[in-house]
């Protein structure tokens, strides 16, 4: 059995967010003083997340992606990878984070069966670094990467989030990391997800924010950049290359429209709830039915049938009931 969307999209992948809270406060992701963190009882255990996955991988999901929050700051992070990863039908579990517990984990986590990792980095000055993660050190993301290569987490991708006014002059100098690092660097536009809001003294104004990527790929037009295959297959980037680099530039683009029509993903929030689209609120809660021991499929089938073929932001229509740290992005 797979499960089949109502508008012929196969759901294959499951990103899972292990815990809403973070080691840090990326300006347009969590306000300085974090969130009303979910209460501890709420959050699923390794056993039921394992649970939800193994139901899940029964009906055709294949791949898991851990996310938050930042995955990292589990106690039993470790543990979740394990049980993951030694479901039948699972063929690769990987993981999204800021690298800041990288360097002493990667290790533990590969042995564990983690394939790869994506990790967020905005910018390489190390004092803007700190400033837009709020107390993040690059230097710990550097040695968490050369961490991740050891443990042959591989191929690894890095996320920026491009910002006008923040980090759009280091578009050039991001994408110049792909030339002798086997590095897939993907610019993200910035989603209009709980981060309205003044960022602080010396950040730009909310006017002043978006840059789409078409503006990106102009400003990288120098590089001649030729189109690529996507590293790991399906996903929501379109990719290119520097000629003859070792790496990828991808570009993603939540407000146009590739990034819905390919979606082959359900989400799975750290309090239990499937959420159908990372942009349009609307939930299927599993976590009663987990802990009443009761079956899921119907409960993931219910999730499949509710997703949107599109979220609607280009008609200002935005999530509001979680912030991007509650879902995994
Ligand atoms: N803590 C981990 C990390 O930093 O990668 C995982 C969670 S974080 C929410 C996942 C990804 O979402 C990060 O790459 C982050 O940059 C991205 N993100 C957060 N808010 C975003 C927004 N408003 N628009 C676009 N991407 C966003």
């Amino acid at each position: 059995m797979t499960l089949t969307d109502h508008f012929g999209r196969s759901i294959t992948y499951l990103r899972i967010s292990v815990t809403d809270r973070c080691n840090l406060r990326c300006v347009y992701c969590l306000p300085e003083k974090g969130i009303e963190w979910q209460a501890r009882e709420n959050q699923l255990s390794a056993e039921e997340i394992a649970r939800v996955t193994a139901s899940m991988s029964q009906v055709g999901v294949k791949r898991i992606r851990l996310t938050g929050g930042e995955p990292l700051v589990r106690a039993d992070i470790v543990e979740i990878v394990a049980r993951l990863a030694s479901i039948p039908g699972i063929e690769e579990v990987s993981l999204t984070t800021n690298a800041m517990l990288l360097e002493k984990l990667a290790q533990p986590l590969a042995d564990a069966g983690l394939k790869r990792v994506n990790i967020s980095l905005d910018t390489l000055d190390a004092d803007k670094f700190k400033r837009i993660t709020r107390g993040g050190e690059i230097d710990r993301l550097w040695r968490g990467i050369a961490a991740a290569e050891s443990a042959h987490l591989s191929p690894i991708k890095l996320n920026t989030v491009v910002v006008n006014g923040l980090n759009a002059d280091e578009l050039s100098a991001l994408a110049r990391l792909t030339i002798e690092n086997p590095w897939h660097v993907r610019f993200i536009e910035l989603m209009p997800v709980g981060n309205a809001q003044n960022w602080g003294a010396g950040f730009p104004s909310l006017i002043d924010r978006y840059i789409s990527v078409q503006e990106m790929q102009t400003r990288l037009s120098h590089y001649e950049l030729e189109p690529a295959m996507t590293p790991t297959g399906n996903g929501p980037a379109r990719t290119f290359q520097i000629p003859g680099a070792l790496g990828t530039v991808g570009f993603i683009s939540p407000l146009g429209e590739h990034f819905c029509q390919n979606c082959n993903r359900l989400r799975l929030t750290a309090d239990g709830f499937l959420r159908p689209c990372l942009l349009l609120d609307g939930e299927v809660n599993v976590r009663g039915a987990l802990r009443a021991n009761e079956p899921l499929l119907p409960l993931i089938q219910n999730a499949v049938d509710a997703k949107p073929k599109g979220h609607e932001l280009l008609s200002q229509h935005y999530p509001e009931s979680r912030r991007m740290a509650q879902i995994g992005g």
